[in-house]
């Protein structure tokens, strides 16, 4: 018998009354847990328990609410290889990735925003006669809804900075990943966090819509496809509720040929290749100069093969197993359009067979000799699937990078301090890093543009986007009236 996962509402975990569903471990494929679907009246629960949880929550001064977040962090920190080794089994990612990234960097997330709990204030603007001031107040019940590739720092990034400002959140995760968000409420509940203000609720794309149009709910924040956002958005949109957007991208990497070789190809293969390619900021159109190119690709070509697929519960496994057999056929059947529009294959482009596991495992891949209208180079395969492009010159390049409606990151590598910031400048993006990749501490806002997002995650504006400002009026003299 598999195990059943739950929701979590009202502090205590529970199941919804819709039909059961399985998830499986993309290393094996085979079932590790079931769950049921929450329907409209869960969502109902999950609301009403939200609601009451906002009451008490929010009247707890922002030094009280850090430090429950700070407790759950360092619970988050002790039980870090039990929840990086269920991180794997869900997502298929390797262990030697979630026993540093996923568990420690959602831990970082809400000690960050537990200390700048308190320190939400508003401004004073003093008149001749009167006082007007600023409060930072929360919205109240706002939804989270996750992607599959990092489930638990997901669900941190959303809760975290919603928590700290006094807002309850509901959160739902991707339906292929359910098992560590109802972990973490689990770890938020023992941390001290009264119960309603962090509720999960598993199910499909129809329980998120269900929490989207809730006319109670007063922001959603979601990561996940341009499309999904689209419609979230829309639905969001019947009761003007705010929105954070983390969506999709075709991240350029533009290596000028000053780069340091080796750094650039490092960048360009963690931009790709880390968490098997499913990474929303990852790099795919890697542009390289073209007197660089035959050394980079020579590099590339070495390092890449070198790249270690496997049981991603191994800890010598770099590469690990895809979320799902429908998503390792559609990174296949981008491989072989890629074929077909004759881009040359450099290393990779087969599935791969890991003794023992039988899931969904995809070689570490490069193409060269791509050009910009093929759709490997146009749309987002989130595996492990790279475009290698040539180019002679800065605004060719900037030109090319820029013509997608994507906008979430990019990168240069170029040891021309001045050419770097102007090209950081004029790509249309959300972020840039100069000389590394896919580099996002706590401290540093991250989000997207254009078609890639709205709003940000993250640092101190992460806490603008739980917030709305209140301002107050104060009268010191006279009511100036024109009136007899
Ligand atoms: P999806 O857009 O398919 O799903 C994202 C979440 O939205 C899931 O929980 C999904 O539920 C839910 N959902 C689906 N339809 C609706 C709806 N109509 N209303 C409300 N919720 C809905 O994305 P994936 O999970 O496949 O994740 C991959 C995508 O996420 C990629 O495009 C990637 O780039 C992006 N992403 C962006 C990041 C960023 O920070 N910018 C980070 C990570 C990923 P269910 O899964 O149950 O269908």
């Amino acid at each position: 018998m598999s195990l059943l996962i739950p929701s979590f509402i009202d502090g205590r975990p529970c199941h919804g009354q819709g039909e059961r569903f399985p998830t499986l471990n993309p290393a094996t494929g085979q079932v590790i847990g079931e769950v049921h679907e929450a329907l409209a009246a869960d969502v109902e629960a999950a609301i009403a328990s939200a609601q009451a949880g906002f009451e008490v929550w929010s009247a707890m001064s922002g030094a009280e609410r850090g430090r429950v977040l700070s407790r759950a962090a360092a619970i988050l920190r002790e039980r870090n290889d039990e929840l990086a080794a269920l991180e794997v089994a869900d997502t298929g990612k390797p262990i030697q990735e979630a026993a540093v990234v996923d568990v420690a960097s959602g831990a970082d997330c809400l000690e960050y925003f537990g200390g700048a709990a308190a320190t939400l204030t508003g401004a004073q603007y003093p008149f001749k006669t009167a006082l007007a001031y600023t409060r930072r107040e929360p919205l109240g019940l706002c939804v989270g809804i996750g992607a599959w590739n990092y489930p638990i720092q997901i669900a941190c990034w959303k809760s975290a900075p919603a928590l700290a400002a006094g807002n309850a959140m509901i959160f739902k995760p991707s339906e292929l990943t359910p098992m560590t968000a109802v972990k973490l409420a689990e770890v938020y509940a023992e941390a001290g966090l009264p119960p309603g203000v962090f509720n999960v609720l598993q199910g499909r794309g129809a329980t998120g819509a269900l929490l989207a149009q809730h006319p109670e709910v007063a922001k959603v924040s979601l990561t996940g496809s341009v499309p999904t956002g689209k419609r979230v958005m829309a639905a969001a949109a019947g009761t003007l509720k705010r929105v954070t957007m983390e969506l999709g991208g075709k991240s350029p990497l533009i290596v000028f040929d000053d780069a340091d070789l080796e750094q650039a190809v490092s960048a360009a293969m963690m931009a790709n290749f880390y968490t098997q390619g499913e990474v929303c900021t990852n790099g795919t159109r890697v542009f390289v100069q073209r007197a660089l190119l035959p050394r980079f690709l020579e590099r590339l070509a070495e390092r890449t093969a070198l790249l270690r697929v496997g049981d991603p519960s191994d800890p010598v496994t770099e590469v690990g197993a895809l979320i799902s057999a429908a998503h390792h056929d559609k990174v296949m059947g981008y491989i072989a359009q890629g074929l077909e529009a004759g881009a040359r294959l450099v290393v990779g482009g087969t599935a791969v067979t890991v003794p023992g596991c039988g899931g969904w495992f995809v070689a570490p891949t490069v193409f060269a000799d791509c050009r910009d209208d093929m759709s490997i180079v146009q749309e987002e395969i989130f595996g492990p699937v790279m475009s290698v492009l040539a180019f002679d010159a800065e605004d060719e390049v900037l030109a090319r990078a820029n013509a997608t409606r994507f906008g979430l990151a990019a990168g240069v590598f170029t040891q021309d301090i001045k050419r770097g910031h102007r090209m950081a400048a004029r790509l249309k993006t959300g972020l840039c890093w100069i000389n590394n990749y896919n580099i996002t501490p706590v401290e540093m806002p991250f989000g997207g543009a254009r078609e890639s997002g709205i709003g940000h995650e993250n640092s101190l504006l992460a806490l603008e986007h739980y917030t709305q400002v209140k301002t107050v009026y104060l009268e010191l003299g006279d009511v100036a009236c024109s009136y007899r």
